[in-house]
């Protein structure tokens, strides 16, 4: 029998730091009590100041790792590098880390954080996230996964119509090294190789996830991102890193 996968999120606090020196600004916003442990509620911030703005984040449902492992390997790798003259970034390794640990989806109080974001009364987790989004983005790359999923595929909403061509293009530059979920309709939503875009509006839904709340918060173009967990985890990592370096450079170009 396949053992379970065992998580520590210390481990992930290690190597965060280690890659940071001395480039980036680690802060621990917030504490979270979970059963008898603490979690820092961690926030990264690399380019402080520059003119563009880019929120990537990765854990909010904690049996998600890859978007966890991702954002540890694009700062291990450097790959903000090309970027950092023009963007500020700031970085959410992981959201949920009661439920990284644990490797639930929800917290440790059962929640799923992700649709939480409508409400005023909210878990710690989500109240630091709300935060973080006071200040507008222009991109915003939420990293997630899907064990239902044979594919990658994305939610794409932009702020202004049509829709920009950053999603075609993310899942294209993907595609090489991950297969696309070529389903025609993908969690209930028509699907166009991959790319679900004709998303609700604020107004009808009676719960947000994170990303509808980024989009009603004024981010020009917000995408959530999911992996098959089918994959192997270096090729799921490695297609959210292109999916990020995709969205970079091809918003990098926009006047
Ligand atoms: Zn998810």
């Amino acid at each position: 029998m396949k053992q379970p996968t065992v998580r520590h999120f210390d481990d992930i606090v290690t190597r965060l730091k280690a890659s940071l020196n001395p480039v980036g600004e680690f802060s621990e916003v917030d504490t979270l009590l979970a059963g008898n442990r603490e979690y820092p509620l961690i926030k990264i911030v690399l380019g402080q100041g520059n003119p563009r703005r880019i929120l990537i984040s990765g854990g909010i449902h904690g049996d998600e790792p890859a978007g966890v492992e991702s954002i540890c390997a694009f700062l291990e790798n450097k790959l903000y590098k090309s970027f950092l003259n023009d963007w500020e970034f700031t970085l959410l390794p992981c959201i949920n880390p009661s439920g990284y640990e644990a490797g639930t989806r929800n917290n440790r109080d059962n929640i799923d954080l992700n649709r939480k974001f409508k409400e005023d009364q909210v878990p710690r987790e989500v109240t630091f996230v709300k935060q973080v989004l006071d200040q507008p983005y222009e991109l915003d790359l939420e990293l997630h996964e899907d064990g239902d999923s044979p594919g990658y595929y994305l939610y794409q909403k932009d702020q202004t119509p049509p829709l920009s061509s950053l999603g075609r293009a993310i899942l294209d530059r993907v595609e090489p090294i991950h297969p696309l979920n070529l389903a025609e309709e993908i969690e209930e939503i028509p699907a166009d190789r991959g790319l679900l875009s004709r998303l609700s509006e604020p107004d009808e839904m009676e719960w947000w996830p994170m990303a509808l709340y980024a989009y009603t918060r004024g981010c020009n173009h917000v995408f959530t991102l999911e992996t098959s967990t089918a994959l192997p985890m270096a090729i799921r990592t490695e297609a959210h890193l292109r999916a990020i370096q995709t969205a970079l450079e091809h918003v990098g170009e926009e006047a």
